[in-house]
């Protein structure tokens, strides 16, 4: 067997206690099956102040708004609609999510309606007074429409713009550099006529802010887009209209892998397998879109990057930093400057450490092939933790049922985590995961930190395998309390127990 390439996940605590407590994790999957969900609502609320703190360095006034489609939870949802109004809102996609954030205890005014929207969705934002981030001309139209025709209040609306370009005409070199195409949103290019119909429908609407949201990590074209809205800012004000918000969308990023140097090593050595160096790492050699092109690897790594020296509030805090391309300050200082507010729609990097998925162990296989030698099969399936879908790499933490027997062999195994659907490809994780000895049967295995998209985001009902049922937690002293997800409230009973 080759030297084991571990991925190990990142946790801090609660997390890590609550991976310790093994016991009731078994009890839980007893009492509410295989998959479950875990999660810590106290998290999410210590996530946002970390966020805020970062505003209050840098001065700044505006909203935190969690992006829910990250996590279908009540218990998240609530527990920040019980944070400060004024700090923390919810920013729903859809007609449903508006629904569950109103019924979660969120005010209209604390919530942004982001993405493309039908007619009910935008009528039931602008009855309840949210923020509509108007994704096109179009639904600018649409809702003004609606506005004038039900007498609805006047709604306060963002223009997200997409498709930045670096200032050309700015003193720039005069390379266009265009930001990554996105569909949603207004391409820049086409914000004089969207101000137009802004100016148009002013009876109607009240432009309020600017807004993108750049499905990337990379710093320097987010830094570019953040100081386009400020000189688009100064242009709407030259106008007469007066907007004072930039809200800058989401993707702050989560560091799944704790140590840097397990990341380096497992990527090196996925090259090399993908050139035949070294034997398989992965389901039948995939390349997670490398390729071996006359002994050249070719292709791009489709991977999230799994260690991230600075995510999370970190990252927001050098983004905001990080000096502007044209105006040569840091869009910290710019937006100060120009007393604007700076809102935020943090999903994943907001719910980072919210917890964890189960799944139990249901058979071990032995297959014959020197390179995947063990299959082991999970009550749960690649829907139930969508990791792969988001090219998440990271192990699993073994959680054994009662003590080790004397047959369990010594030392690390490499494995397959297949799942419960009959499909070839139902594969929990294409890599090949090596755990600190073979599982048996009725021991839990813990995806740590998946309650960004992976818990909920991809599950079916394929096969009517049951869908995780999810739980939140809380530590209480040296032990827990635990609810189902729905029942879970942000207050305490009279007697000091919380709901
Ligand atoms: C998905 C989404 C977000 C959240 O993105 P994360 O990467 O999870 O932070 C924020 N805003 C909009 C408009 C989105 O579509």
């Amino acid at each position: 067997m080759d030297v084991p390439l571990y991925l190990r996940p990142r946790v801090d605590q609660p997390l890590a206690s609550l991976l310790g407590a093994a016991p009731l994790l078994h009890s839980l999957v007893d009492a509410l099956g295989s998959p479950l969900n875990v999660l810590l609502p106290e998290t999410v609320a210590a996530n946002a102040e970390r966020f805020r703190a970062v505003y209050r360095r840098h001065h700044l006034a505006g909203r935190v708004y969690f992006a829910h489609k990250a996590n279908r939870s009540s218990a998240l949802v609530r527990r920040l609609a019980a944070a400060e109004p004024a700090a923390v809102g919810v920013d729903v996609a859809s007609l449903e999510e508006l629904r569950h954030a109103l019924s979660c205890g969120f005010t209209g005014d604390r919530v942004m309606a982001t993405g493309p929207k039908d007619r009910e969705f935008l009528w039931l934002a602008a009855r309840v007074g949210a923020t509509v981030n108007l994704d096109s001309p179009g639904e600018l139209e649409q809702l003004a429409r609606l506005v004038r025709e039900y007498g609805l209040g006047r709604p306060q609306v963002l223009l997200r713009l997409s498709g930045f370009e670096s200032a050309a005409g700015h003193g720039g070199a005069g390379t266009r550099m265009l930001s990554r195409r996105s569909r949603f949103g207004t391409p820049a290019r086409d914000v004089e006529a969207l101000l137009a119909a802004v100016e148009r429908h002013a009876d109607a609407v009240e432009l309020t802010g600017l807004a993108y949201h750049l499905d990337t990590t990379g710093l320097a074209e987010k830094g570019r887009a953040l100081e386009q809205c400020v000189l688009l800012m100064d242009e709407c004000r030259a106008r007469g209209l007066a907007p004072r918000a930039v809200d800058i969308g989401g993707g702050f990023g989560v560091g799944y892998v704790a140590d840097a140097e397990e990341w380096e090593r497992w990527t090196t050595a996925l090259s090399e397998a993908v050139l035949g160096g070294r034997p398989p790492l992965t389901w039948r050699g995939h390349g997670y879109g490398l390729r071996n092109e006359g002994g050249t690897v070719r292709g791009s790594v489709a991977l999230y990057p799994g260690h991230r020296p600075t995510a999370g509030p970190g990252y927001l805090d050098e983004l905001l930093t990080l000096p502007a391309p044209v105006l040569g300050r840091g869009p910290g200082t710019l937006l100060l400057e120009h007393l604007h507010d700076l809102h935020i729609e943090p999903g994943r990097s907001l719910v980072d450490q919210c917890g964890l998925s189960l799944a139990r162990v249901l058979d071990v296989r032995r297959t014959g092939e020197d390179s995947a030698p063990y299959l082991v099969r999970l009550g749960m399936n690649a829907g139930d933790v969508s990791l792969e879908e988001h090219g998440v790499l990271v192990d699993p933490v073994l959680l054994p049922r009662g003590e080790p027997e004397k047959d369990d062999g010594e030392g690390p195994v490499g494995v397959h985590l297949v799942g419960n659907l009959c499909l070839e490809a139902d594969l929990i994780t294409r890599r090949l995961v090596f755990l600190p000895r073979l599982p048996r049967a009725g021991d839990l295995l813990a995806f740590a930190n998946t309650a960004g998209y992976a818990m909920d985001f991809h599950a079916h009902h394929a096969q009517r395998q049951p869908l995780a049922r999810t739980v939140a937690v809380e530590k209480d002293g040296d032990s827990w309390r635990w609810c189902l997800d729905e029942d879970y409230w942000p207050i305490t009973h009279p007697g000091g127990t919380p709901a």
